[in-house]
């Protein structure tokens, strides 16, 4: 295990002014919370910590990020809290351990191929500092070199995440070098004899070259002394994993790869750069098109190097590639690299102010992270701008859903199938209950309660940002309003049917359905609860010799209607003739036709008169008014009459009242009464004493000394809206009581 003094020693290489007593409090720290907890290779668990921090150190990072390193296991492991690292080390480090946790949270997800991009773009969105990104490259290193301690089936999970995800994001950080370790421990894990085989016919090919190697490095160093040009040149072996790559995308032997060796030539100035190509181009031969000046345009992850091919001793093409000593530390350590080298001092001794300058730069390459190589890389890329308007959310089972930020449970339940959505009663986020309607953050595991036969509530497509789920709450809300509207027409036809003695079933239903012009038994059903088909035509439609008997019903109507203009009192309407009562007290026999009617919210698209109401105990009637479901009018009411002449649109009903619900309905009142203060109070207390609402009031004066005051109220049935009337008579003030019918 590494020492205490070691860490310290490692970063006061590169950086003299490191600040030891952080650096060895964070080792004591670490080392007392990991206590005695074991590595699966039964190493102290401590040793990992350490390692992560001596790879970054490699990298040459700053104090944060290396004590960042130390302490990333602590909060998930141990019992350490933010708040004690932001107490004992600061905010800042705080903050990067905080990022390690989440993301290590994000270990135990599953992460399919497909979804590798994502999670790449969520990695990004939860690290908002890039040092986090490095700390977890580097522990993701770490682990993956001590991997064969590790059940196998394990193995093969980690291998492969690592490939999709941390290989190609530390390629994309511009970590060559890292990216290149972690492909081919990925490849020894998962195609361990593809790798063996790459790497012996790399071996062999080496022994092979050895001498004709020499031989270039050697003529190469010649000539470029001759001009006076200062080179160390290295050779340089393809990786086993980038040769195998290779091989497959071009579907090409071993032996056709023409760039398994190649030169390094690193040189101390831009210009050297360019000197040195001269060199080489007036030596050998060049291979046309190879030649790639990545100085004057550097790629988007800052990559910056001339190459070039020529063909060398014994015709062997020989790969070249020439840059400076910090070219060459930007292409092996991307992002880490550029902390030193940005403002062009390596070796500036003011540690603050190079810290702060690495940091802000740092956080700016956030956005080059972004950036990719090709075109479209690019233009997919500078989409990522909006990652910080999206949130990322796990199913239980390790789904990857992206969401615009602002999102619901809701609308994460539509993102997984509409049926989720629709059925949605309930959710949990991270294992914890919330409400449907809470904002889902970054890495949220979001699992959703589904129960059979739910409509989602119309005002949820106000509340959600995905359109998806607009689209289908409003496709489901409307569904169940026309499932009312088919239920309402179902019972209507299947009274229709029974008045004129003929049986009815879909199936007849369905032969008809080409007389009546529609798709199917539904719309005709909703078209009939809508009032805009005649129940009497269905009937008709399904056996033609309904005629007559229609007919004679709107005849017996007519002389209905007639007899009820003689009338003053109540009307002797055979239609409302049948209708049942089942509240207490009501008279009449039961009445199968009768259509239940038990209020609003109900199954049927129901509503009142809408000048005066109706309730329970009162004789009803129901009016199809096409668009709008039954309007239930009491038996006495006027308006009726302005219904004669269309016998079509009267329904029988029922009250069906659930005693257990104390459900309201409405009804109107004028109350005349001494226009003197206090008076309405005291109507109001007597509705409200009574247990009843009031809904809306009006006035209207007729003198100085009386008023009559038009009150809607709510009440649960004609025993209550009576008692209410007598209490009303009974005060002094009042004069007069009437229920109004419009
Ligand atoms: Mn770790």
């Amino acid at each position: 295990m590494m020492r205490q003094y070691e860490l310290v020693d490692r970063v006061r290489k590169y950086n003299p002014n490191a600040d030891e007593d952080l650096l060895n409090r964070a080792y004591v720290y670490a080392m007392k919370a990991h206590g005695a907890q074991k590595r699966a290779s039964g190493d102290p668990y401590f040793t990992h910590p350490l390692e992560v921090a001596a790879i970054l150190t490699d990298l040459k990072l700053d104090d944060a990020t290396i004590v960042a390193a130390v302490l990333h296991d602590t909060i998930e492991d141990t019992s350490s809290t933010r708040e004690e690292i932001d107490q004992l080390f600061g905010r800042d480090i705080g903050a990067l351990v905080d990022g390690l946790t989440k993301l290590k949270k994000l270990d135990l997800v599953s992460k399919r191929a497909e979804q590798a991009e994502n999670f790449r773009k969520l990695l990004l969105a939860i690290a908002d500092d890039v040092r986090v990104l490095v700390v977890k490259l580097a522990d993701r290193l770490h682990n993956m070199r001590t991997l064969h301690f590790v059940p196998p089936e394990k193995r093969k999970r980690i291998a492969e995440e690592t490939l999709d995800i941390y290989a190609p994001l530390a390629g994309r950080m511009g970590m060559q070098n890292m990216r290149d370790e972690l492909e081919n421990l990925c490849f020894k894990t998962l195609m361990p004899e593809a790798c063996a085989m790459i790497e012996a016919r790399l071996a062999d090919l080496r022994q092979k070259n050895g001498a004709l190697i020499a031989k270039i490095e050697d003529e190469l160093r010649e000539a470029l002394v001759a001009r006076g040009i200062v080179a160390d040149v290295k050779g340089r072996e393809k990786a086993p994993y980038s040769v195998w790559k290779k091989m497959e995308r071009k579907s090409i032997a071993f032996e056709q790869l023409s760039d398994i060796f190649g030169f390094r030539l690193l040189v101390s100035s831009t210009e050297d750069c360019y000197r040195c190509i001269g060199v080489i181009h007036t030596k050998w031969p060049f291979v046309p098109g190879r030649f790639k000046d990545y100085i004057s345009t550097p790629k988007q992850n800052d990559y910056r190097s001339l190459h070039t091919t020529v063909v060398g001793p014994g015709r062997q093409r020989v790969e070249l590639q020439v840059r400076t000593q910090e070219m060459h530390d930007i292409a092996e350590y991307g992002i880490a690299a550029h902390a030193l080298y940005k403002d062009g001092r390596a070796n500036d001794t003011d540690a603050l102010s190079r810290e702060s300058r690495a940091y802000r730069w740092l956080r700016r390459t956030i956005d080059l992270l972004s950036e990719g190589d090709s075109p479209e890389e690019f233009l997919e890329h500078t989409k990522l701008e909006l990652f910080h308007d999206q949130v990322f959310c796990f199913s239980p089972k390790g789904r990857l859903i992206a969401l615009p930020r602002g999102a619901t449970p809701i609308d994460f339940a539509y993102a997984v199938h509409t049926d989720v959505g629709n059925n949605a009663v309930g959710a949990k986020i991270n294992g914890r209950i919330a409400p449907l309607l809470s904002e889902l953050q970054n890495g949220d595991e979001v699992e959703i309660a589904v129960a059979e036969g739910q409509v989602p509530p119309a005002a949820w497509e106000t509340l959600v940002v995905t359109g998806k789920a607009r689209a289908a709450i409003r496709r489901a809300t409307r569904d169940a309003v026309r499932s009312q509207y088919a239920g309402l027409g179902r019972q209507i036809v299947t009274r229709a049917f029974e008045r004129a003695k003929k049986t009815f079933s879909d199936e007849k239903l369905k032969g008809a359905l080409p007389r009546l012009a529609r798709q199917s038994i539904d719309d005709v059903l909703a078209a009939v609860g809508r009032g805009e088909m005649f129940s009497g035509d269905v009937v008709k439609a399904v056996h033609p010799d309904f005629k007559e008997e229609r007919k004679a019903n709107a005849g017996v109507h007519k002389a209905n209607a007639g007899m009820r203009k003689a009338d003053t009192g109540w009307f002797g309407l055979k239609k409302a003739a049948s209708l049942v009562f089942k509240v207490p007290g009501a008279e009449g026999p039961p009445d199968a036709h009768a259509i239940p009617i038990r209020g609003l919210g109900g199954d049927l698209p129901v509503s009142f008169a809408p000048n005066g109401g109706a309730v329970p105990g009162d004789r009803i009637v129901g009016i199809l008014t096409p668009g709008e479901g039954i309007t239930i009018y009491p038996i006495q009411s006027p308006a009726l009459m302005d219904f004669d002449d269309q016998p079509e649109r009267w329904l029988d009903v029922r009250w069906d009242i659930d005693e257990d619900r104390r459900d309201f309905f409405p009804a109107r009142l004028t109350v005349t009464a001494i226009n003197e203060p206090g008076t309405l109070g005291m109507i109001a207390t007597v509705i409200g004493d009574a247990g009843a609402n009031i809904d809306h009031i009006a006035f209207i004066s007729h003198s100085p000394d009386f008023r009559d005051i038009v009150l809607d109220v709510e009440v649960l049935d004609l025993a209550h809206l009576n008692a209410i009337i007598s209490q009303l008579k009974a005060k002094p003030v009042v004069s007069k009581v009437e229920r109004v019918n419009g």
